[in-house]
C-alpha cells in the first residue's frame, strides 16, 4: 500500500457497520475474499484487495484487536501488533485449505513500509515514548529533547558478544542455521516443524568465552537524548515516528522506530475537542438580559473579550474565531467557544426584592 495514501476504514473496506457481528463479518470477509482472491481474479489491483480485505478481517475477526481499532484506529492497531502478529494468529483454513503458504508471499509486507526488509532480515524493536504535555505545549509545537535508553552495538567486542580475542564459533546443534527440523508423516501430509535451537537461542552460533562488557549479548543499553519536532496542534492518541530510532536490528536490516505518545494534561479552565477549545463564564441574569462584555481567558492564559448580548440565555455558546487550537492537516486554527452560565440570584436586599416584585408586574402587563 503506497505511503502517502490514508488507510481505509476496515469496516468500510468489508462493508459492514461498526455493530456488525462476528458472523456478518466472517461471511463478508468469505464473499470479498473469494472475489478477490488472487487465483481467481488476475484485475492488476486484485491482489492489493485482497491484502486489505485480509487484514481488515485479520482485526475485526479477533475481540482485542477489533476493540483497539475501536478505540484508536489503524495507529493502535499498528503500534500494538506488527503485521507477522496479525497474520499469526490468522486462519485461511477455513477458505483455501492448505495454501497458507502461497498467501504468504503476499501478506509478507501488507502493513507497508513497516516491514518492507526481505524475508531473513531482522528488524530492530520499536521503541515507545510517553510523552507529557501541557495544552499550551501541544498548541505551541516546536524541538523538545527526550532521554531515552536504547542498546548499542557493544564496542568491547564489535558488537560479536565473544570476549576479544576469541571468536563465535558454528553452533553444533543446528550447524549454524539457528533452527531444528522435524519431519513427521501425518495423514497423508509430511509435516515439517521447524523450532529455533535451545542451544544458540537461533542465533547460529556459540560464544565459549562472552564478552565482560555486554555478557554476550554483543549490545549495551546506552542512554540517548534525542530532539523531537512537535507538530503545532497534536493530540492525544496521535503518534509521532521517528523511524530508525529504535532498538538495532539482531542480524542484518533496518532499525527499528520510535514511537513518540503525546498525552494531554488536563487544563484548568479550557477543553479540548479537536482544534475547539470551551470554556465557561458565568453571569448575572441582569447581565445576560441587558447584554455585556466579559473579560475571559484563552490559551495561556491570554486576556480575551467576549461579546455578550442582550437576552442571552444560560447554554448559549459564543464563538471566538481563531482563537482554538492549530489544526494539524490544514491551516489555520480552531475556534474557542464560550458556554455562559447564567446565575439566579439567592441573596437578595429587600431593594432590589421591591425592583424585581416591580419588574414581575410590567412583565405581566407586558404579555399579550
Ligand atoms: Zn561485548
Ligand atoms: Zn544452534
Amino acid at each position: 500500500m503506497p505511503a502517502n495514501q490514508p488507510k481505509r476504514d476496515y469496516y468500510e473496506i468489508l462493508g459492514v457497520d461498526r455493530s456488525a457481528s462476528r458472523d456478518q463479518i466472517k461471511q463478508a470477509y468469505r464473499q470479498l475474499a473469494l472475489k478477490y482472491h488472487p487465483d481467481r481474479n488476475h484485475a492488476k489491483d486484485a491482489e492489493e484487495k485482497f491484502r486489505e480485505i485480509a487484514e481488515a478481517y485479520a482485526v475485526l475477526s479477533d475481540d482485542v484487536k477489533r476493540r483497539e481499532y475501536d478505540t484508536s484506529g489503524h495507529v493502535g492497531v499498528s503500534e500494538r501488533w506488527s503485521s507477522e502478529d496479525l497474520m499469526r494468529d490468522f486462519q485461511f483454513g477455513d477458505f483455501f485449505g492448505g495454501r497458507f503458504n502461497d498467501l504468504s508471499n503476499i501478506f509478507g509486507d501488507f502493513l507497508g513500509p513497516r516491514t518492507r526488509p526481505g524475508p531473513h532480515m531482522n528488524r530492530g524493536l520499536d521503541l515507545r515514548y510517553d510523552l507529557d504535555l501541557t495544552l499550551e505545549e501541544a498548541a505551541k509545537g516546536g524541538d523538545r529533547e527526550i532521554h531515552i535508553t536504547r542498546s548499542e552495538k557493544c564496542g568491547t567486542c564489535q558488537a560479536t558478544g565473544a570476549k576479544p580475542g576469541t571468536t563465535p564459533t558454528t553452533c553444533t546443534e543446528c550447524g549454524g542455521s539457528g533452527q531444528k527440523q522435524q519431519v513427521k508423516a501425518g495423514k497423508g501430509v509430511r509435516m515439517v516443524t521447524l523450532t529455533t535451537c535451545a542451544k544458540c537461542q537461533g542465533q547460529g552460533h556459540w560464544i565459549e568465552s562472552p564478552c565482560e562488557a555486554c555478557h554476550g549479548t554483543g549490545h549495551i543499553f546506552t542512554p540517548h537524548t534525542l530532539k523531537v519536532q512537535i507538530p503545532p496542534g497534536i493530540d492525544d492518541g496521535m503518534i509521532i515516528r521517528l523511524v530508525g530510532q529504535g532498538e538495532p536490528p539482531v542480524k542484518g536490516g533496518p532499525p527499528g522506530d520510535l514511537l513518540i505518545r503525546p498525552h494531554l494534561r488536563p487544563h484548568p479552565t479550557l477543553q479540548r475537542q479537536g482544534s475547539d477549545l470551551f470554556t465557561m463564564t458565568s453571569l448575572s441574569f441582569v447581565d445576560a438580559a441587558l447584554g455585556i462584555k466579559v473579560p475571559v481567558k484563552g490559551l495561556g492564559g491570554n486576556s480575551l473579550v467576549v461579546t455578550v448580548p442582550p437576552g442571552t440565555q444560560s447554554g448559549t455558546s459564543l464563538r471566538l474565531h481563531g482563537r482554538g487550537m492549530p489544526r494539524l492537516d490544514e491551516k489555520g486554527k480552531g475556534d474557542l467557544f464560550v458556554i455562559v452560565e447564567v446565575r439566579t440570584p439567592t441573596d437578595i436586599t429587600p431593594r432590589q426584592r421591591t425592583l424585581l416584585e416591580e419588574f414581575a408586574r410590567l412583565e405581566k402587563s407586558n404579555a399579550p
